[in-house]
């Protein structure tokens, strides 16, 4: 790692970090939404040592690591690498951008095996040297359904399942190519390099599929990409809870998924070192990540849900789908963050405890830039100057109703706002 690639403002990645508010901040893409218990073990010291033991789960399911140096940066990636979390090439690290639904081959109700079918399109990726050339917020999606699909959540290209087929969609497009698994990788591959080819056309390139299917349309992007389509509304399952607690695998019960809801995201690295101890002790000694702010236990015997729940409760996780912080979308905020004016997720706590939530979703930003949540909420804060701009059913970036409130005054706002 050379001091070139360490930026400001950089998207970050484990061989290219970011500089905020509490030092550098690197990421970390667990290939397949898993990494073994030994390898998340070694990750949490390290960022205890070489970082200030902050982590922050993404809502692209990936680890942020915080509070490190340029210099600390070099030491936790090679650990990193060791480790098998990352590509050592730059380049790849950079593009690899693909989420799986937590579960993979150990869902028998999927359609297909997420985590496969992940990995393949990652190799395909790492093997592809004009693929280097997307954006570094370019992401595809994968996503096998089963009894935890990744409801609610979107990419640039998404792949789903579609009857005893696969669908691969474009985010905005409702045109589709239907494929077997072993063409996965191939027709991502083609939508890849049709977004790279069309974009070049523009003076201003899009950064996003999203952005460049608004420009051309769908079917120009598959026509690139010299793919036949069917029109056919993306099969998204609906938005859901965060799957905190034990789901089972099928009817019997008897096995199952325990998710454990990390308060805003965080967790510090101690915690997540006792989290590798009890995936060993009571499930498939792996954890998975997650878009909703939850890691995933699999392999759980419903007969120890209740003492790893207990455990889980005991570290200050989140255990009970009601919980109102699950219900709040906060990014690091300040001091963490140099955007930030407001503390966001000291502030969000406040507003979970506040009984002002019932039933809303609420995102809490420290700045417009929205790193946390890119969606709509019932009620979106945005920090500016230490108070919060308040927009209603929107998102960061639409017209406030309320300008410059205090936390007081938002969760007014809020209790006005309830059913
Ligand atoms: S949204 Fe703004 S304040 Fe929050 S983490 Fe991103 S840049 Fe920082």
């Amino acid at each position: 790692m050379t001091a070139a690639i360490l930026r400001k403002g950089w998207c970050p990645s484990l061989l290219q970090p970011m500089e905020s508010g509490d030092g550098w901040l690197v990421r970390i893409k667990p290939r397949a939404a898993s990494m073994n218990a030994s390898a998340v073990r070694e990750l949490a010291e390290a960022a205890s040592r070489y970082g200030n033991g902050q982590i922050d789960l993404t809502a692209r399911a990936n680890l942020q690591v915080r509070g490190l140096s340029p210099a600390s940066a070099e030491a936790f990636a090679a650990i990193a690498l060791a480790h098998g979390l990352a590509a050592s090439e730059p380049g790849v690290e950079h593009i690899r951008n693909v989420m799986a639904s937590p579960l993979g081959p150990d869902d028998a109700s999927a359609c297909f095996d997420s985590h496969a079918v992940a990995g393949a399109i990652e190799d395909m990726l790492a093997s592809e040297m004009a693929l280097r050339a997307l954006p570094g917020k370019f992401g595809v999606l994968v996503d096998g359904g089963g009894v935890l699909p990744l409801a609610g959540v979107r990419a640039d290209i998404m792949v789903r399942s579609a009857g005893d087929r696969i669908a691969v969609w474009l985010d905005g497009s409702d045109l589709a190519c239907i494929c077997g698994s072993a063409q996965v990788p191939g027709v991502v591959c083609k939508l890849a390099r049709a977004f790279l080819a069309l974009g070049r056309k523009d003076v201003e390139r899009p950064r996003r599929m999203g952005d460049l299917v608004v420009r051309v349309g769908g079917e120009a992007v598959f026509a690139a990409a010299d793919l036949e389509t069917v029109i056919l509304a993306e099969r998204m399952h609906p938005a859901r809870t965060p799957p905190v607690g034990f789901t089972a695998y099928s009817e019997s019960g008897e096995q199952g998924a325990y998710g454990a809801g990390l308060p805003f995201g965080q967790i510090d690295a101690r915690t997540l070192a006792a989290l590798a101890d009890l995936a060993e002790r009571h499930g498939d000694g792996s954890l998975r990540t997650t878009p909703w702010r939850v890691l995933v236990f699999a392999g759980v015997k419903a007969a120890e849900a209740e003492a790893l729940g207990d455990a889980l409760a005991a570290l200050g996780l989140i255990i009970d789908a009601g919980d109102a912080r699950l219900a709040i979308q906060a990014c690091v905020g300040a001091p963490a963050c140099r955007n930030a004016s407001v503390q966001t997720r000291a502030d969000a706590a406040k507003f979970a405890a506040s009984a002002a939530m019932h039933g809303l979703m609420v995102h809490i930003s420290g700045c417009e830039k929205s790193c946390a949540y890119r969606g709509t909420a019932d009620i979106t804060l945005i920090g500016r100057n230490g108070r919060y701009d308040l927009v209603r059913d929107g998102r960061a970036g639409d017209p406030p109703s309320m300008t410059g409130l205090t936390l007081d005054q938002a969760i007014s706002a809020m209790k006005e706002r309830r059913p």
